[in-house]
């Protein structure tokens, strides 16, 4: 592949377009799809980090809803993301690309403990490294988990892939009349209130000068045009 603009990225995938329109589970096509997706940025010579959400399996917030105490179904939560974490890796080595698991909670033998060094050690060597347990702490999510990841491990960008196709306006599902932003300041999604994503996620993000492209990850070749630059997706600068 040409013409590719990063070199270092961190993926960010939600737990819940695992499940491909279910809501509940791992949909095994959907995951090969996006596999497929993945190895073809790491043949290129991209260094590719995932961030795997666990919205499939479960929230610590739907918990609490439920009378769960918060801190434990934050726990459950993460585990979700170890759960979807291994079914990417298996998929990836399934079809020859070495990948290496981190957590950031102890949890020998699934995965090594996370740290900076050991996650760009496995990029350098060629491997898609997945970190699972977002953040490691309760009352955060995946998309802040990735945000501080991206920052810590001097990603190039932040790449959300969604099931929509960008940041619009308003929800385009509910108002017809919603726009698309091919890009948007920080502040300015700030300002709006859009819901991209958490706002701690978006102000990591700005702290530290990562931008983030928002782009739908379920076409499949998005992610292949998103590296190349491609006017597709919405850029928060
Ligand atoms: N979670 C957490 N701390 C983190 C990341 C995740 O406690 O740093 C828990 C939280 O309960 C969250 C769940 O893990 O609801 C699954 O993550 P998330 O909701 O971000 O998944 P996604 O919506 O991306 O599928």
């Amino acid at each position: 592949m040409n013409n590719i603009i990063y070199h270092r990225v961190l993926l960010k995938l939600s737990g819940e377009s695992l499940a491909a329109g279910t809501g509940h589970g791992i949909d095994t096509e959907r995951l090969n799809q996006y596999a497929a997706q993945v190895k073809e940025m790491a043949d290129a010579g991209v260094q590719v980090a995932i961030v795997i959400g666990g919205g499939n399996i479960f929230r610590g917030l739907q918990g609490a809803s439920r009378g769960f105490d918060r801190v434990k179904g934050d726990q459950m939560g993460m585990l979700a993301t170890v759960i979807n974490s291994l079914a990417l890796s298996s998929a990836l080595e399934a079809i020859g690309q070495p990948t290496r698991v981190l957590t950031a909670i102890d949890m020998h033998p699934i995965g090594e403990h996370y740290s900076k060094w050991r996650a760009i050690e496995a990029l350098e060597a060629g491997k898609v490294v997945i970190l699972s347990c977002g953040t490691g702490s309760p009352y955060f999510t995946t998309d802040t988990g990735s945000s501080l990841r991206g920052v810590e491990i001097e990603a190039d960008v932040m790449l959300k892939g969604t099931r929509v196709d960008g940041i619009y306006t308003a929800d385009p599902e509910k108002d017809p009349t919603a726009t698309k932003f091919d890009r948007i300041s920080y502040d300015e999604v700030l300002n709006r209130g859009l819901k991209v994503m958490d706002l701690s996620a978006i102000v990591m993000c700005r702290d530290n000068g990562l931008p983030i492209h928002v782009f739908n990850m379920d076409e499949p070749g998005n992610l292949a045009r998103v590296m190349r630059g491609e006017n597709l997706g919405t850029v928060v600068y």
